[in-house]
């Protein structure tokens, strides 16, 4: 426990009752917070009734994470009356993923680093802020930005993981912490993105971490007090420690080698799902790590509980089902997209289902209570790595090219690590019958390295600069696109994409007013017809809106918000203008105009090095530094595009940055632990010469932004 303030809320109640005068009592009472966050099981049961309809009262807006709203007043008829209404800037300008949730008037939305903010919800006020102060150098556990995607509400009581792995229970009303408690072994490099639930009295959460190989697990606290009450790990242990549970003991005959000392993964760093109909908890699990299977765990197996949806028992934790959706997984293909469950009529028969879109490319309905596989299609073309999934067996009939890990060639593989879908959140409207994806076609060629020790910690065994150099060749796939995805679960086939060209879509929100939203990387966020994806209506954001829209009233008027930051299509250099943006009809809001940001010149200094020196300067960028700063020496997402850097002019100033971590606070640690000071000089030359050549070719202002995708974990 690292801090325990719960008031107590016996003693209060004692003394209003016995000890005080009603002239006393009553003042008392008026001089408290008004209730804040009551959000409890009857009401997230009752959350489409009128009474609860203007709410959002958790991240998926109720417990079947469907992101559907009951409410009409903005509709496919005057949607293109929306204005923005009111804006809150962030403080921070790394990547934004958050849904924010509303409770009686109040939104909360965190932001990158972990930070959390009470707006009253018409009028954009504010009312507190929460900073959980945690340390810039934790950035480097995390495999994909500092970002953090929301809060649970629960009995007065909201709920924030972070991204140093701790939980803290923060009161509604006055925005102070209840108690906070770390979820995580302090000595490990796990980092928490994704936003708590709450179910049956208890905050569930997980954490990321497979890319470092660590061993995921779900975790159930009580809401109350914050005592751990049950936790389920993904992988098994050591056998030689003993198993925690029966599927712990079966789940190792799936693995061979030592598994257990660099290998595992599995972090459940997304989907966690209550269903109140079973009483049972969907949990999507993340991918093996080192990325190789058989650098993992020789040999084949399944490797579970990998890249699956696990079911559990609410009230003990105990396991009631598993489906693994990547057996002997080796792409990156984690099964944490958010999970849905759904009442669809399948064959004439009602059926209460799970739906899933993971990053494998394959869409899932299984039968909620038991897990049985319904059907499994591919929701994006080109799927290769495996050729469909036999529904009798429940197992990928999968493509021996793609198992690049087996063969020691590399191969294209479709979908590429990002997944054909990722963290934004996906929405279901039970009017249309349909599922809005974020959807992503695009490839990448694989290909495995001998090293699993990666001193850093990510632990990926993929060689960058090989892949890089089969970009080049002529028969890589031409296609990298993405699209919002209308996906009919019924009738198994796409119903409609809408498409903003060069850009990724975004999360997205689907209404009873027959709309659909969803922003993009293009600086857009839009509303289509649900039915036909007819675009309606679009607003400039200024900067990336890919985390998932929400809508609520409060007095009569209809919202909608999104929350917008990522690195700007066109011009990465510029800040992010990251925001919460909040729209109604007729709103009449502007946004400050963007400041112009010039583009960088590339000055690099005179090029050194032989081209031996210059290949290990590229061999050993790919290993430690193309994670973040991107491969071939071009900008990933929101990190910087070396060629640019100043520091590349001097050793001195390279090497007080990459090994004496002049920028830890901003999450760039020293490498000293990895990386020998001569290649550091090495990694500079490398540096120095993509400059150079860039300049020759004149591409200073065309960045890979194509590229630069949110790929979350
Ligand atoms: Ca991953």
């Amino acid at each position: 426990m690292r801090s325990l303030l719960v008031p107590s809320l016996c003693a209060a109640l004692l003394l209003s009752a016995c000890g005080q005068s009603p002239d006393k009592s009553a003042k008392a009472e008026a001089a408290k917070p008004a209730p804040a966050a009551q959000v409890d099981e009857a009401r997230l049961l009752a959350a489409n009734e009128p009474a609860n309809a203007g709410q959002w009262m958790s991240y998926g807006r109720d417990y079947s994470e469907q992101r559907f709203s009951p409410l009409t007043q903005v509709n496919a008829g005057n949607v293109k009356e929306l204005g923005l209404t009111w804006f809150a800037d962030f403080d921070t300008r790394r990547g934004q993923e958050s849904t924010p949730v509303i409770v009686d008037g109040v939104l909360y939305v965190t932001t990158a680093w972990s930070k959390l903010y009470a707006y009253e919800a018409k009028t954009g006020k504010p009312l507190w802020a929460f900073d959980p102060q945690v340390p810039g150098e934790w950035a480097v556990n995390a495999c994909c930005d500092v970002v953090n995607r929301g809060v649970a509400a629960w009995n007065g009581k909201v709920y924030l993981a972070t991204i140093d792995g701790r939980l803290i229970a923060i009161d509604a009303a006055t925005g102070k912490p209840v108690w906070d408690i770390y979820t995580i072994d302090k000595s490990k490099p796990y980092a928490i993105t994704g936003a708590p639930r709450v179910a049956k009295g208890k905050v569930l959460i997980g954490q990321g971490g497979s890319e470092f190989s660590q061993r995921g697990y779900l975790s159930a606290y009580d809401a109350q007090t914050g005592k751990l009450d049950w936790r389920w790990y993904i992988t098994p242990g050591n056998p030689a420690d003993g198993f925690e549970n029966k599927q712990m003991e079966l789940a190792a005959k799936t693995w061979s080698g030592q598994w257990w000392k660099t290998g595992g993964g599995g972090a459940p760093w997304d989907a966690i799902t209550f269903d109140p109909q079973t009483n049972l908890v969907y949990v999507g699990t993340g991918n093996g790590a080192p990325w190789p299977s058989e650098i993992r765990s020789p040999g084949g197996g399944d490797h579970l509980y990998l890249s699956s949806i696990v079911a559990l028992k609410i009230d003990t934790g105990e396991y009631a089902w598993h489906y693994q959706e990547t057996p002997n997984e080796s792409w990156d293909y984690d099964s944490t997209a958010q999970i849905q469950t759904a009442d669809l009529q399948l064959k004439g028969e009602k059926r209460h289902v799970v739906m899933h879109a993971p990053k494998n490319g394959f869409f899932y309905v299984l039968d909620a209570t038991n897990g049985e596989l319904l059907s499994a299609d591919a929701y994006i073309p080109d799927v290769n790595w495996a050729k469909g999934i036999d529904l009798k067996s429940g197992r990928p009939i999968k493509n021996p090219y793609a198992n690049y890990s087996k063969t020691g060639k590399g191969a294209f593989v479709t979908p590429y690590y990002g997944g054909a879908h990722n963290w934004q959140p996906m929405s279901y409207s039970p009017k249309t019958g349909l599922v809005y994806i974020a959807a992503t076609h695009s490839s990448y060629p694989f290909v495995a390295t001998k090293e699993d020790d990666n001193p850093m910690g990510q632990k990926l065994s993929i060689s960058f600069a090989k892949s890089a150099a089969m970009l080049k060749q002529a028969d890589a796939p031409k296609f990298n696109e993405g699209y919002l995805l209308a996906w009919d679960p019924v009738n198994k086939k796409e119903a409609w994409r809408a498409k903003k060209e060069g850009a990724r879509s975004g999360g997205t929100l689907a209404t009873a007013g027959d709309l659909v939203f969803a922003g993009n990387s293009a600086n857009e966020f839009a509303a289509y017809r649900a039915d036909t994806g007819e675009r309606l209506w679009g607003a400039d954001t200024q900067t990336g809106a890919l985390a998932g829209p929400v809508t609520y009233e409060v007095d009569g008027e209809q919202y909608v918000a999104v929350v917008a930051g990522f690195r700007q299509t066109g011009s990465y250099w510029a800040p992010n203008y990251s925001r919460l943006l909040v729209y109604k009809l007729g709103g009449k809001a502007q946004l400050p105009a963007p400041v112009d940001f010039p583009a960088p010149l590339l000055n690099p200094p005179a090029a050194f090095g032989t081209p031996e020196v210059i290949a290990h300067g590229e061999e050993t960028y790919g290993r430690f530094c193309s994670t973040c700063h991107g491969s071939d020496g071009l900008s990933r997402g929101m990190f910087p595009d070396l060629r640019y850097a100043g520091a590349i002019n001097t050793p001195e100033a390279f090497k007080t940055i990459v090994l004496d971590g002049a920028l830890s606070k901003n999450g760039m640690v020293s490498f000293a632990k990895a990386i020998k000071p001569e290649d550091v000089e090495a990694i500079r030359a490398y540096l120095v010469a993509k400059a150079t050549d860039a300049k020759s070719h004149e591409q200073a202002a065309t960045p890979a932004a194509a590229a630069a995708t949110p790929h979350g974990g």
